[in-house]
């Protein structure tokens, strides 16, 4: 026993480990266990190697797993695309790391009912692009979208830039297939939406940063996907008015934008001189980057005009902007440069 009352992980596990998982989806050598010591915390103070990376592919191994780290005491740490900034994937007690990287399949795209079921391990960018042809959308998706997984997503109720409109990752999970700490497995809720017989255990799910159950499938509520999308850049001489436009637009607008940027000037100053864009920055002490979205070109036009003339009687200074409307690759520039994650 270890100081924590975990186990060692012995050559004898490590045998029963590559039976269940195959002998070329477990990793023990050091070097390879580097890569799973950290999540994307620079820190290397919190960094912690596990003693052995298993990659299982189904639900059922998974089970086997977690029966034998119950039956020997091995502390178990789900990882997904390891670009948490929490700690979550960080296997601190050593023991198993369980990598559900080769699950990485879309299962289904039940377009008639607005309803997908993915293994955990999918890329959550290449998720929404094998939406797009249906005209679907995921809108819960996080800024780091192109790398991390949905399994990842829904562990940590991840919420991206979008959110203020579309809200959080746990607003589109309606049911998961889950592997409970004691090797059970489990389905909660479903593809309908009424799928909500007996205790809310998705929701319980959701967040649980890998501490109640590994998901081996998620069934992902899709909206259909916005067509028209508008940025509006607004430049403020202090940080509070900035901030008071926000409710104004809201309530005096009578919509919800899609995303709203808050960049202080220093902030502001670097990511416009960076993208070699223009604007009178020594007045410029906060910013605020407005996209909004829908199907409709004239309502998505409409809405950007309402938040541009709001801000305009806001704050003078933004009658002296080069640009009135940004379009949205701009947005995505400006949002990468000064995105705090
Ligand atoms: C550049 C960048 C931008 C980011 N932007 C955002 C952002 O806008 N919003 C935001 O919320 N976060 C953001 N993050 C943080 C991070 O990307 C998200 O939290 C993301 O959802 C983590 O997904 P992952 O696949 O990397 O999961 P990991 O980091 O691998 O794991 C995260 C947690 O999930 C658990 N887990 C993994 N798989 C499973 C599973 N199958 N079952 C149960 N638990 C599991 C792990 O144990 C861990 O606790 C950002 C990170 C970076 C580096």
């Amino acid at each position: 026993m270890t100081n924590n009352n975990y186990r060692r992980v012995n050559t004898a596990i490590i045998e029963e480990l590559r039976e269940i998982c195959g002998p070329s989806h477990i990793y023990v050598d050091e070097k390879k266990l580097e890569k799973y010591s950290h999540d994307q915390v620079p820190e290397v103070k919190y960094a912690h190697n596990p003693e052995v990376v298993v990659m299982p592919k189904r639900a059922d191994e998974i089970a086997a797993i977690m029966k034998l780290a119950n039956r020997y005491r091995i502390p178990v740490t789900p990882r997904a695309a390891g670009s948490g900034l929490s700690g979550g994937a960080v296997p601190v007690y050593g023991g198993i790391l369980l990598s559900i990287e080769r699950m990485n399949q879309i299962l289904e795209v039940d377009a008639q009912n607005l309803m997908a079921v993915v293994e955990p391990g999918v890329v959550t960018n290449k998720f929404d692009k094998a939406l797009d042809p249906y005209g679907l959308y995921f809108a819960g998706y996080p800024m780091s979208e192109e790398f991390c997984f949905v399994g990842g997503n829904v562990a940590e109720n991840a919420g991206g830039g979008r959110a203020i409109k579309y809200g959080v990752t746990g607003r589109y999970v309606q049911g998961m297939e889950v592997v409970t700490p004691t090797g059970d497995i489990l389905q909660l809720g479903g593809k309908r939406i009424k799928d909500v017989t007996g205790y809310d255990l998705v929701s319980l799910m959701v967040g649980s940063e890998g501490t109640l159950g590994i998901f081996t499938k998620i069934i992902i509520k899709l909206m259909p996907r916005p067509t028209e999308r508008q940025a509006v850049l607004a430049l403020f001489a202090d940080a509070a008015t900035a901030i008071s436009v926000v409710p104004e637009i809201m309530t005096g607008g009578k919509f919800i934008p899609t995303a709203i940027e808050f960049m202080d000037g220093f902030c502001f100053a670097l990511a416009a001189q960076s993208l070699k864009e223009d604007f009178p920055y020594d007045q410029t002490n906060a910013a605020l980057l407005f996209e909004v979205d829908g199907t409709h070109a004239d309502v998505v036009a409409e809405n950007a005009a309402m938040i541009d003339a709001i801000c305009r009687e806001k704050a003078p200074l933004n009658n002296m902007r080069p640009l009135l409307n940004l379009k949205s690759t701009v947005y995505g520039k400006f949002a990468n440069k000064s995105h705090g994650h």
